[in-house]
């Protein structure tokens, strides 16, 4: 199942989005995103929940 992501949706000012065919490809988008755009070598525990919970389906 196809699964999205948007950085406004977690509040960023940003327009990243991003959509993968699993959780795991889409998170793996994300963290990278989250390194080159938000300077975010790794993302904490916080923000990863709010990542996980403002995933929805493509
Ligand atoms: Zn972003």
């Amino acid at each position: 199942m196809a699964k999205k992501f948007a950085c406004k949706d977690i509040g960023m000012s940003c327009g990243f989005k991003a959509k993968a065919e699993s959780e795991e490809e889409l998170m793996g988008k994300i963290a990278a995103h989250a390194k080159s755009a938000h300077n975010m070598a790794t993302i904490d525990q916080a923000t990863l929940s709010k990542v996980k919970s403002a995933i929805k389906e493509a």
